[in-house]
């Protein structure tokens, strides 16, 4: 029976990788793969952040159908596999998907590589330094001058890929998953110089600490040029990019290693959401917006099933696997077996609190919010659902890939169509979005935790 790698790239977008366009030579092996096997132009994580786009990748499932996230009920592509007598080894390096989220089920060997998290379970302790910086505000910078992170955010690549080196031998067939952070922020120009192609301008120090205070200006809501706005740009492009090419060089080293223990791997190649890098005003990092950026992705399998020009959804990922292994599917899952049928909607969605950040600890948010979005051909339509209001977007992205003109008083029918895929899909997954919010606050007043983190 065949074993299954998955790899999946925290905050990657699918337009920065060279086979699907971009000018810059980003990612020679997860191209080559998708060259060799089966990539899709258009494929979408289903929700903008972590929290809420895993559970459609592990679990199949929309991520309304858990609006806190949770999947400690819902059965994951682990679970599935470990049960169909695999050996299952999860290297995950993000606490959003360690054992105290429950992404630890199903692996017989977990390895919980996170150096932060605000769980002690599995926090490492920064350095002393580190701490003492950021009690004064002053480790952001001082990183970047030294260029290297004080308390390192995550462990990188290199040292999942020493860790994976010394797992031994491991009995086929297996399923490996490898979760890697590099190319998510905090983007200072630091890292292996090795590994340092498109960002080697920003060499004077001066000028990388200049990128990085425009940065600090915009995020305390200050006003910046359109000359230190395009600056900053630049910076985080080149920054970005070479996180990418360091990536896919841990990547090479992954799937060479993972080649010595089996000759017939199946590999897949995705990533959790995408990444704003300021295209649209206040479109940074991955928050609740639903905008191209945030939730295109790549999604890569090494074998070849169909040409890929279509849609797809990260939701696709567990039922299209189960089919190339011949498993068969459990009830519950929602997306479609991509080596026999096509899309045409793709679904994202994610509730949200008042920073648009994720709703899960109940001191930190104020109130729950819905987004949703519906892609259908040329068009793309969100609804935002607050307590106050209900607001619509329409966009043509042929017409307009940035998604600068909202067209939603303009084109009636359209409209009319995209309402309805969103209304079905609601009724469809049983989400009530003015039942949560009430339950939300009813949580609130009592003073309920919510979630599985501390
Ligand atoms: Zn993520």
């Amino acid at each position: 029976m065949r074993s299954v790698l998955l790899i999946t790239v925290d905050a990657l977008r699918r337009d920065h990788l060279s086979c699907f366009g971009y000018p810059r030579e980003t990612s020679p092996t997860i191209c080559s793969l998708a060259s060799s096997g089966t990539s899709f132009r258009e494929a979408y994580s289903n929700a903008p952040f972590t929290l809420a786009s895993f559970p459609s990748i592990m679990a199949g499932i929309y991520p309304l159908e858990a609006p806190y996230y949770d999947i400690a009920k819902k059965s994951t592509l682990a679970e599935i596999l470990s049960s169909a007598g695999y050996e299952t080894i999860g290297f995950n390096t993000n606490y959003l998907l360690s054992k105290i989220v429950d992404y630890s089920k199903g692996f017989q060997h977990f390895y919980d590589l996170t150096t932060w998290a605000p769980d002690r379970r599995v926090r490492k302790e920064p350095t002393l330094a580190g701490k003492l910086l950021k009690r004064v505000g002053l480790n952001v910078i001082v990183s970047a001058l030294l260029r290297k992170p004080l308390s390192p955010p995550y462990v990188t690549g290199d040292v999942v890929l020493k860790e994976l080196q010394s797992i031994g031998k491991v009995k086929e067939p297996f399923f490996l998953w490898v979760h890697l952070m590099d190319v998510h922020g905090p983007y200072f120009a630091y890292g292996d110089p090795r590994a340092r192609k498109f960002s080697r301008r920003w060499k004077g120090k001066l000028r990388e600490a200049r990128a990085l205070d425009v940065a600090g200006r915009l995020n305390r809501g200050e006003e910046v040029s359109p000359s230190d706005l395009r600056l900053l740009r630049e910076f985080l492009r080149d920054v970005y990019d070479d996180r990418i090419l360091f990536t896919d060089a841990v990547i090479r080293g992954i799937l060479s290693g993972v080649r010595r223990l089996s000759n017939d791997v199946l590999v897949v190649i995705t990533s959790d959401h995408g990444e704003g890098l300021h295209e649209k005003p206040g479109l940074v990092g991955h928050m609740a917006y639903l905008y191209e950026p945030l939730i295109s992705i790549p999604l890569i399998f090494s074998v070849r099933f169909r040409k890929g020009s279509e849609l797809a959804s990260s939701i696709d990922i567990v039922p299209t696997v189960l089919s190339l292994l011949k498993i068969q599917r459990p009830e519950g899952l929602r997306g479609i077996d991509l080596t026999k049928g096509s899309r045409d909607t793709v679904i994202a969605e994610t509730s949200f609190n008042q920073d648009r950040r994720e709703v899960i600890r109940l001191n930190e948010s104020r109130e729950m919010n819905f987004i949703l979005s519906a892609r259908v051909g040329r068009w793309k339509y969100i609804r935002t659902i607050t307590s106050r209001k209900v607001s619509e977007e329409l966009y043509d992205l042929v017409m307009d890939p940035q998604e600068m003109r909202d067209l939603h008083q303009d084109q009636e029918k359209v409209l009319d169509r995209m309402r309805s895929i969103i209304d079905g899909h609601i009724r469809e997954i049983g989400l009530n979005p003015v039942r949560e919010m009430a339950r939300f606050r009813l949580r609130k007043m009592r003073g309920e935790k919510i979630g599985r983190q501390s």
